[in-house]
């Protein structure tokens, strides 16, 4: 059947030979994470649908369009997460993080699921990095925040993003402003799409992130939303803005985002590449001071973002940015006969122990054979292991790239290789005149392999 060997539509597999991209995306943005000091937070992939109906928002097109929902054989409807927030605030809720110093900050890298349609940059299964600041009304934790997004972009080398900020204003304002809103849009109702039409009534502000053109034209010469800020919103945007700049940090205040969710307060932000085509929000986030009150906990103000590494990878990919090597193995073993291969399995172990990778061929190939795998595999040395070494006890390092090579003992193998391959590594340094004995400056002489 073909379906079996037929991914999900909108699902990307990643293979071993491209992994090591993800692998240094993914450790670069939890390292900085950590000079941040946010902790990694690791929730379920599923959740009670109700608590993304809560947390996202009953009117955004996540809840209304996106989501992959199923009743289980118990008869509970789940959803498997769109977003990392709701799971994170539950667990902090469920969890007493609440009840501990705040803020509690926390970072993650998950999957997400949502039904849309995909394209490059948009896809039914994605992975964000997020992080979540849980516990704080200070307009330096938005700064801070948007700092750690920017440090990530720095780390990897990526170019011409830019950030915009926008405040949409806590609850009083935004009574206002949605007044304006739906004076504005009732003359155009006709114009809007169906779900707009609803969201007239229930939460206007969500026609402003619609993503029909239509609706979008509709909304041309809407009011915005900073215009109604009440006088402490407008006084945490400013120091938002003070400390961004305190950090040289540009942005552009771009009064038309509105953001996805619908429990956003005061400021959001997004990051923008012009060089990946219309999915260019390569990381949206901003506050949500009425998340946890609405999930049943104490008000806590909070705050956070999510990224999108298949975006961030795609962007990196697109700016010709670099990526660390893929690893190597250090040494591939081609053994001939049963008693070469003993040896082998025997020298690959302590070699492994060691740290190194060290490989053989698991399906006993002609040497030649061998020796084509191992250049496959790209290993930086070699040695040859047939009976005429394993009687003399003695073999040839060959180091792969210049041909070159040593001999060394198999009964000291491990220090051996030690001692060949950093005197390579070190070719021309000597010290007052001496080479260095590099096994014993690892402490490696006494332990030996036999
Ligand atoms: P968009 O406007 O592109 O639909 P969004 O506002 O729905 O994005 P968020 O919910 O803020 O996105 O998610 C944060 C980040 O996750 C986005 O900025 C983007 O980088 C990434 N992202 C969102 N949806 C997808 C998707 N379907 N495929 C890949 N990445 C995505
Ligand atoms: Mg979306």
């Amino acid at each position: 059947m073909a379906l079996i060997t037929k991914a999900i539509k909108g699902t990307k597999d990643v293979l071993p030979g491209e992994v090591y991209k993800n692998q240094y995306i993914e450790a670069t943005v939890i390292e900085a994470a950590e000079k941040y000091g946010f902790k990694e937070i690791r929730t379920p992939v599923f959740e009670h649908t109700e608590l993304f109906r809560r947390g996202v928002g009953d009117t955004t097109d996540v809840v209304q369009k996106e989501m992959y929902s199923f009743d289980d054989k118990g008869g509970r409807n789940i959803t498997l997460r769109p977003e990392g927030t709701a799971g994170a605030a539950r667990s902090f809720l469920e969890n007493g993080l609440c009840n501990e110093t705040l803020p509690q900050k926390v970072c993650y890298i998950t999957s997400c699921y949502r039904y849309e349609k995909p394209q490059a940059g948009r896809l039914r299964e994605f992975h964000q990095f997020g992080v979540e600041c849980f516990g704080t009304p200070s307009p330096l934790a938005d700064a801070e925040i948007i700092s750690l997004a920017k440090s990530v972009f720095d780390t990897l080398g990526i170019r011409d993003l830019h950030l915009e900020i926008n405040s949409i204003g806590c609850p009083e304002c935004r009574k206002k402003f949605h007044t304006a809103l739906k004076e504005y849009f009732s003359s155009k109702k006709d114009e809007l799409c169906e779900t707009c039409r609803d969201r007239l009534e229930r939460n206007p502000m969500r026609i402003l992130d619609c993503k029909s053109p239509i609706c979008a034209e509709a909304a041309k010469d809407a009011p915005v939303v900073i215009d109604y800020l009440c006088d402490d919103c407008k006084a945490h945007f400013e120091e938002v803005k003070k400390y961004l700049k305190a950090e040289n940090i540009e942005f552009t205040v771009n009064p038309k985002i509105v953001r996805g969710l619908d429990y956003y307060t005061k400021t959001v932000f997004e990051f923008i590449s012009s060089s990946i085509g219309a999915q260019g929000t390569v990381c949206g986030g901003g506050r949500y001071d009425g998340l946890i009150e609405e999930l049943g906990g104490q008000k806590t103000p909070s705050l956070g973002f999510g990224m999108g590494l298949e975006r961030l990878l795609l962007l990196m990919e697109t700016q010709g940015c670099d990526f660390p090597e893929d690893s190597k193995p250090d040494l591939f073993i081609a053994a001939l006969g049963e008693k070469a291969t003993l040896k082998a399995v025997k020298i690959a172990k302590d070699m492994r122990e060691e740290g190194f990778s060290c490989l053989y061929d698991l399906n006993r190939r002609s040497l030649r054979a061998q020796m084509k795998y191992a250049d496959r595999l790209s290993a930086k040395y070699t040695v040859v292991l047939g009976d005429s070494e394993v009687e003399s006890g003695t073999a040839k390092l060959k180091n792969m790239q210049n041909g070159e090579e040593t001999e060394i003992a198999l009964a000291t193998f491990v220090s051996g290789y030690y001692n060949i391959t950093l005197s390579e590594q070190l070719n021309d340094l000597e010290i007052n005149g001496e080479t260095l004995d590099f096994s014993s400056l690892f402490g490696l002489g006494d332990k030996e392999n036999g």
